[in-house]
């Protein structure tokens, strides 16, 4: 086997490496190699053309026979490696598990995938590849695990391969009953319904006829209530339905309130690009919250769906991913990455809530999935449906320019009106009662009497813990993280003074450590505190605090949910994690603590943050039969994100940010790409910076910095921004013409959502 110079990229801060690999690798099969002395897996890149002078190490071997990812795919991660400034060997495992590998034992007509490799021939199976992308089934062992471990059920699948010619009885008994049901069925149903024992599952496993795969079970504790309710769309979402044309790419911006209705438009659609026998991309913000969501597609589209999601473990991850490299699910349901799931064959896009900041990545590589989708829909040439009650300014002010197209649902179906929201300026409360309080007096006289109904009341802060900072009264100072530029919040449960960014925790101290003197007192309430103070106002009342602190167990924050829709939590006080997606039908009152929260970050989007959560928390309150009332508690009640929050008006608060935008030269009027330094020293975030701002030399860019960035140290480094306005094209030569070292301390973040 003849080998040659080839460009291997790795997963890690370093360059492309050059390796002696078999001549005529493909590009895009992983391969692993030795870094220094470490084991690393890596992607072919094809042949270098200029090999350093230097003694080339050979690779340790080839995973992968061919691609595993279908082409458009790999399309797709080229052009994020280019747009975001990562390699692609950083995008892959977003798109395939690291442990997923390919059996070289695998066979196809007696023929052995390893046979081709001792001989060299990467055509004959990169020829393979195609085929096998056109029909998984011709290689049915390639990706064939057994046993994978994991909680949830076993799911068994016909794989697709032929059948042969000769099965015991018991053996044809399962592949019928699998035939019959749709070619998949719970493990457990399907040996009951078959009478037989599991060996003769594994059998079938080793012949290639089915395969076995945990599925997660988020559906778990209600799959039972799934029952497909098909409803006639009115007129509004007729009207949309009918204006996404199939088979087309085109990006649709699908608004309307929450209730509207958008779900249905979206399931319907789906049902006509599954008929056509073409696949779903289904994106969600959180998967936490869409058990319901979930149950409304499995019992539209039974057994052809999967579901990707950062809580999965490796297993289940690894079963999902086999089962669209199999073509074996239809409509494929994820959180971010999984706009990188290799799904084949894609004939509609669907991003719900698509103004969600969880789209954007805040790591290495800083993707934003709700941009890449419409990317892919251009590749796959497929309509995508953007869908929000409160769309981000840049899908709004893209469809009112005609780049995308507006629909919009303006009615809730089932005539329920959108709840009623009232203001309580929390300077009368102050004047009134001459302190701070949690409540004023209109909030707690709402949540005593929504109590008294028997209803349900939920209270938003967006801050956790039990007191935001301590301060000590004697000298002023506040007590901050030695290692981060913030203060510790108090937790009183765990009695610890916590570092909310690198998780630093200390005992309280009883005395500044500054002056010695015992004047700590805390500041500003979180969740912790106002649960404590419901406690004791309400004494008798079933209160049940969701945020972070709560939830940290896998599933916990369902189950919370789960209580609170099953009647058994009276007042649900916690996060901003309580302001999506989830319907209580006995919840009629929504109180937010402090409206004004978020409209004091250093963020230009901070207004629509503050409008998009106001109005995403109001959509709360009130369902089916019982109206729902909404309170905002601020100190500001003319700032133009609550009055239109009041109003639940988003064209209102559209058409009062957008000239701000524009004046100030904003997204969506311009792009951005923020450069961020890390270093041990501030002098020396700032000078990569400043080398970096002098080496710049595109025209038409407007550069802001190097500036502080808005948290100026975290985990010992120190972080300064440098910001890029300028068109998409300029920021994007930008990048082209000034690559950055992927061993330095500067940073690309392209279209930054936070600014911290
Ligand atoms: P959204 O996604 O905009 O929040 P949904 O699609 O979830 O709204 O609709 C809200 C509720 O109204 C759901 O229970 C849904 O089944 C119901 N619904 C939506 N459209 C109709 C319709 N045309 N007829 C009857 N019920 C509908
Ligand atoms: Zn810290």
């Amino acid at each position: 086997m003849n080998l040659a110079p080839t460009r291997i990229q790795l997963n890690r801060p370093l360059p492309p490496l050059t390796y002696l690999a078999p001549e005529g690798l493909p590009v895009g099969v992983r391969v692993r190699v030795k870094v220094r002395n470490s084991q690393a897996v890596g992607l072919a890149m094809g042949p270098e053309p200029e090999p350093p002078a230097a003694k080339l190490r050979p690779i340790e071997g080839v995973l992968d026979p061919f691609p595993l990812l279908p082409a458009k795919l790999r399309e797709l991660h080229a052009f994020a490696a280019r747009y975001y400034g990562c390699l692609e060997a950083h995008l892959l495992p977003l798109s395939l598990p690291q442990a997923l590998l390919p059996h070289w034992e695998a066979d196809e007509d007696g023929q052995r995938l390893s046979f081709h490799r001792e001989r060299g021939a990467w055509g004959a199976l990169a020829d393979l590849g195609e085929a096998w992308h056109q029909d998984p089934s011709i290689l049915p062992t390639l990706l064939h695990r057994t046993a994978l471990r994991g909680s949830g059920f076993t799911e068994v699948r016909l794989t697709g391969a032929p059948h042969p010619p000769r099965v015991t009885p018991s053996q044809a008994k399962v592949l019928l009953i699998l035939e019959d049901s749709g070619g998949a069925l719970m493990e457990p149903e399907l040996l009951e319904s078959a009478g037989v024992g599991a060996s003769v599952l594994g059998t079938l496993e080793k012949r290639g006829l089915v395969t076995r795969m945990k599925r997660v079970d988020l559906l778990g504790q209600r799959r039972e209530a799934g029952v497909d309710r098909t409803v006639t769309l009115n007129q509004e979402q007729r009207l949309a339905l009918e204006a996404v044309p199939m088979g087309t790419f085109g990006v649709h911006l699908l608004h309307g309130v929450t209730g509207s209705g958008k779900t249905e438009v979206y399931l319907a659609l789906a049902e006509r690009v599954l008929a056509a026998g073409r696949r779903v991309l289904w994106l969600v913000p959180e998967i936490g919250l869409t058990a319901r969501l979930l149950d409304r597609l499995e019992a539209r589209f039974p057994g052809r769906i999967a579901v990707g999601h950062a809580g999965l473990n490796v297993g289940e991850k690894q079963g999902d991913v086999v089962r669209l490299l199999f073509n074996g699910a239809d409509l494929f349901v994820g959180v971010r990455n999984a706009v990188l799931a290799p799904l084949r064959d894609i004939g509609l896009i669907i991003v719900d809530e698509e103004h969600e900041s969880s789209y954007k990545s805040e790591e290495h590589p800083r993707i934003h999935a709700r941009d890449l989708a419409i990317k892919r829909a251009q590749l796959e040439g497929c309509p995508i449906v953007l869908g929000s009650a409160t769309p981000s300014l840049e899908s709004w002010q893209a469809a009112r320019s005609g780049r995308y197209q507006l629909l919009q649902l303006r009615e809730r179906p089932l005539g329920i009106s959108l709840p009623r929201v009232e203001i309580v300026d929390l300077r009368d409360a102050y004047r009134q009662m001459r302190r701070k309080v949690i409540l004023a007096p209109p909030l707690l006289k709402a949540l005593t009497e929504t109590l008294a109904r028997g209803e349900q009341s939920l209270l938003l802060l967006n801050r956790r813990g039990y007191e935001n900072f301590w301060m000590c009264r004697a000298c002023g100072r506040t007590l901050g993280c030695p290692h981060c530029a913030i203060s510790l919040t108090y937790h009183r449960g765990d009695f610890r003074l916590r570092c909310h960014l690198c998780g630093h925790e200390t005992v309280p101290p009883e005395a500044c450590p500054d002056c010695g003197a015992d004047h700590l007192r805390g500041v500003g309430e979180g969740t912790e505190q106002v649960e404590e103070h419901l406690r004791q106002l309400f004494p008798g009342a079933r209160i049940l605090r969701l945020d972070r602190d709560t939830t940290r167990r896998r599933g916990s924050f369902e189950a919370g949910l789960l209580a609170a829709e099953q009647g058994e939590v009276d007042i649900l006080v916690g996060t901003q994690m309580l302001a999506k997606g989830h319907n209580l039908p006995g919840l009629t009152l929504v109180g937010v603590i402090n409206a004004d929260q978020g409209l004091k970050v250093a963020d230009f989007r901070a207004a629509e943050h503050t409008f998009q959560l106001l109005t995403q928390v109001a959509g709360r309150a009130g369902r089916a039969d019982l109206p729902g009332r909404v309170i905002l508690q601020t100190y500001s009640p003319e700032h133009p994100a609550i009055v239109h929050a009041l109003a639940q008006d988003f064209e209102g608060f559209a058409a009062s940010e957008l000239p701000f935008r524009e004046g100030l030269g904003y997204p969506p009027f311009t792009a951005l790409s923020l450069y961020r330094a890390e270093a041990d020293t501030p002098r020396e975030a700032r000078e990569a910076l400043d080398g970096f701002r002098q080496r710049l030399s595109v025209p038409g860019l407007r550069v802001l910095g190097p500036l502080e960035a808005a948290v100026p140290r975290i985990r010992d480094q120190w972080r300064m921004h440098l910001l890029l306005k300028g068109t998409r094209g300029a920021l994007s030569e930008v990048l082209a013409r000034h690559p950055l070292d992927p061993t330095g301390p500067v940073s690309l973040d392209r279209d930054p959502v936070q600014f911290g």
